[in-house]
């Protein structure tokens, strides 16, 4: 088709680019027409607006247009160079104009008590407003010309700039792209849809997108385009989650059995939480059919997951077949070991771990084990996923924070059966549920939205690094009630000596003003072995060490409930995602437990936020939603992920109620045209193929 040919000409063939396109490709990744289009203003600047110099105000940051007369123009000198100044009026008050550079320009093209417009940033120093470098234009051709009343700003780089590619250049660009290509656009939704949500059509979205007539056309445009963007992501979604559970075959696990009646009956130390007894519920009714359960379980920290997983597991081992759990750290496999034993135990359940560090000896037993089936539940890091690791009869694979294991992993796991195990994925980062629903498209979700009863809030607190005294004597006090303490330290991954030595500066500064035989403190780095970290946990767990002081390594896990004292040192190094997991240590006993945030005085405004946001709740859907706005979605996903999505107009994080909408519109049509045959869809069949074709989201998000 020719139309879509067009869009797919390569830059170098756009009128006005040449040799230019070398530097569009390498800097902007602009191969084609359409990249070029989708090449979007990422702000702009309100032309309607003229200020005079007496509503100037320092905190103006944008730039400004004003009109008035040069009335003199002189050269300064000074030691650090020489510079054009003019004084500006507009009839009222005075402004300068300044200029580095380009003096015999200037002076030959300005022209003295002519009525101009000047456009560009403010300066403002000792009481007088100055505009370095302003574009200008007589106002007599301002006024003929019909400025766009908004003017679009484009992303650029200084190689760009200093390469001739400027916002002007890009905006001509923009112009002949479209010329030469609006007669083509094809309207991809069909009418009913476009009068139902009253899209703008698309050709006028382009036009708009990149040159406003004005602020309501603009809304409009952006809208559609988003929504665009936002609805094939859902549909692509979708329909391929729709296929999957097609293809997908699974066990089905047909009864309840008597184990997990006998734990539920007899066992349980505390009733479940309703948002416990939903989701079990939700994954029960998943495990009941036959195709495989790809399932997401989202959980703040201290929800109650782990006792969700093992009633899965019982779930599993009732139909006859075996479980495994998959945890990032050693530590932290380690620690579900320890949770999961002490239940399994008691309903006669075998449960082994096996990591990265496990015996030959205990590990070929485990081998037999697993292999004569004999051995029911599997906990373990990584070293799961090795060859010889082989089940007798696996049916359920529980991976814990998900965001640690790729895809490659998983579906490694999967080939251990010859029909997929079903899939829980546990994890504690809480996002709102649209959001998730499109960064893990392929799972269904649960979420545990309620933390069992009776925990005190952790109260947080943020101390500046003078007032460290206060602190350690605060710890002082309740390591005299009996209370135990960790202090962590932030951990940068470019520096692992770096982060080492940091660590072992604060551990003998807090060994002075900790001092034996009084205290013992214990201490967890990456640069032990699993044995010895193993061993400083267990002396922790086991109350003979006061202090725990550690790298972020016991970020995840960790569940010891005589710990009611998180200090984070250095704590503006850390994401708020991050001291939420950290905080999400302390607070599991009955005690009052307290958060210490150490910082320097000087913090950034971001850091600010974030040690208020800590400070203020311990709601960990708040404090993402927080940590969103401050970093966007493309850190949420990594960078792989969100260049996957290929988001160019949307984002997944701000436009929340264009994704609601996106993904409504998205299911109705899939209900009523699956395979959309419909005529009316035809366009809509044919994007869809097109973006399948392009980039396999699939095997990049789960
Ligand atoms: P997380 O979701 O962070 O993995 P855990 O499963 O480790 O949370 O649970 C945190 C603590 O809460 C554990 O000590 C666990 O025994 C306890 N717990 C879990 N569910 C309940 C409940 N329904 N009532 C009381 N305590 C619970
Ligand atoms: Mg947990």
């Amino acid at each position: 088709m020719q139309t879509r040919d067009i869009l797919h000409t390569p830059i170098e063939f756009l009128k006005g680019v040449a040799q230019r396109a070398d530097l569009l490709k390498k800097e902007l990744q602009i191969f084609t027409f359409q990249d070029l289009l989708n090449f979007y203003p990422y702000k702009y600047l309100d032309r309607t607006k003229y200020y005079t110099i007496k509503e100037l105000s320092p905190s103006i940051t944008s730039e400004v247009q004003i009109i008035g007369k040069i009335i003199h123009i002189k050269t300064v000198e000074q030691k650090r160079g020489k510079r054009l100044v003019a004084t500006f009026s507009d009839g009222e008050r005075t402004m300068e104009l300044v200029w580095f550079q380009g003096f015999k320009w200037v002076k030959e093209k300005l022209q003295i008590n002519m009525p101009y417009v000047i456009f560009g940033k403010l300066n403002y120093f000792n009481g007088v407003y100055s505009m370095p470098h302003p574009e200008m234009e007589f106002l007599e051709d301002h006024k003929a010309q019909q400025k766009l009343a908004l003017q679009p700003v484009y992303s650029s780089s200084e190689k760009l700039s200093q390469r001739g590619i400027t916002n002007r250049t890009i905006q001509k660009m923009m112009e002949q792209v479209l010329q030469e290509t609006h007669a083509f656009f094809v309207e991809i939704f069909p009418e009913y849809l476009i009068d139902k949500l009253k899209l703008l059509p698309k050709k006028e979205s382009f036009i708009n997108v990149h040159f406003p007539k004005n602020n309501e056309l603009l809304s409009k445009a952006q809208f559609r385009l988003k929504f665009e963007e936002l609805f094939l992501l859902q549909l692509q979604l979708l329909s391929k989650n729709i296929d999957n559970k097609k293809k997908i075959k699974g066990m089905p696990f047909e009864k309840i059995g008597p184990l997990f009646n006998d734990f539920y009956q007899n066992h349980l130390q505390f009733p479940l939480t309703n948002a416990q007894k939903r989701v079990l519920r939700e994954i029960r009714s998943d495990l009941a059919k036959p195709v495989q359960m790809n399932r997401l379980l989202q959980g703040d920290v201290g929800a109650g997951k782990t006792i969700v997983a093992f009633m899965t597991m019982l779930m599993a081992i009732d139909n006859g077949f075996q479980a495994c759990l998959m945890a990032p750290t050693e530590i932290l496999a380690a620690q579900h070991y320890a949770g999961l034993k002490e239940y399994g135990d008691k309903i006669n359940v075998k449960i082994a771990l096996l990591m990265g560090s496990t015996k030959a000896k205990e590990r070929r037993e485990i081998h037999n084990q697993l292999e004569d089936g004999s051995l029911q539940i599997l906990i373990g890091t990584h070293a799961l996923l090795e060859d010889k690791v082989v089940f007798n009869k696996l049916g359920l694979a529980i991976i814990d924070e998900q965001h640690r294991f790729g895809v490659e992993q998983r579906s490694k796991l999967w080939r251990k059966n010859h029909i997929p195990p079903h899939i829980l994925v546990m994890t504690a980062t809480p996002i709102p549920r649209t959001l998730a629903m499109s960064l893990y498209g392929d799972l269904d979700i649960s979420i545990i939205d309620e933390l069992p009863p009776g925990r005190k809030p952790i109260d947080t607190r943020h101390f500046f690094e003078e007032k460290r005294a206060l602190v350690w004597r605060f710890i002082r006090d309740e390591i005299a009630k009996g209370r135990q303490a960790y202090i962590v330290y932030p951990l940068i991954k470019e520096s692992e000596k770096l982060d080492y030595q940091n660590l072992m500066e604060g551990f003998d500064i807090i060994s002075q003003a900790f001092p034996l035989p009084e205290y013992a403190i214990s201490i967890v780095h990456g640069q032990m072995t699993p044995q010895e970290k193993e061993f400083e946990m267990q002396r922790f767990v086991r109350n003979e060490t006061q202090i725990m002081v550690a790298t972020t390594v016991i970020e995840v896990g960790v569940n010891v409930p005589n710990a009611s004292i998180m200090v984070i040192e250095s704590a503006e190094r850390f994401g708020l995602s991050q001291l939420h997991q950290l905080r999400g240590r302390v607070g599991r006993g009955a005690e009052q437990s307290y958060c210490i945030l150490m910082t320097g005085s000087k913090l950034s405004n971001d850091t600010k936020v974030r040690m208020e946001t800590m400070v203020r709740t311990n709601d960990g859907f708040e404090i993402s939603e927080v940590d969103l706005k401050l970093r966007g979605q493309g850190d949420l996903m990594g960078k792989q992920q969100s260049g996957t999505m290929n988001l160019r107009i949307a984002d997944l994080v701000k436009d929340q109620e264009i994704l609601k909408l996106a993904r409504a519109v998205a299911i109705e049509i899939l209900k009523k045209d699956l395979t959309l045959q419909d005529p009316n869809h035809a366009s809509l069949n044919w994007a869809l193929q097109q973006m399948n074709a392009k980039n396999n989201i699939w095997n990049h998000i789960s």
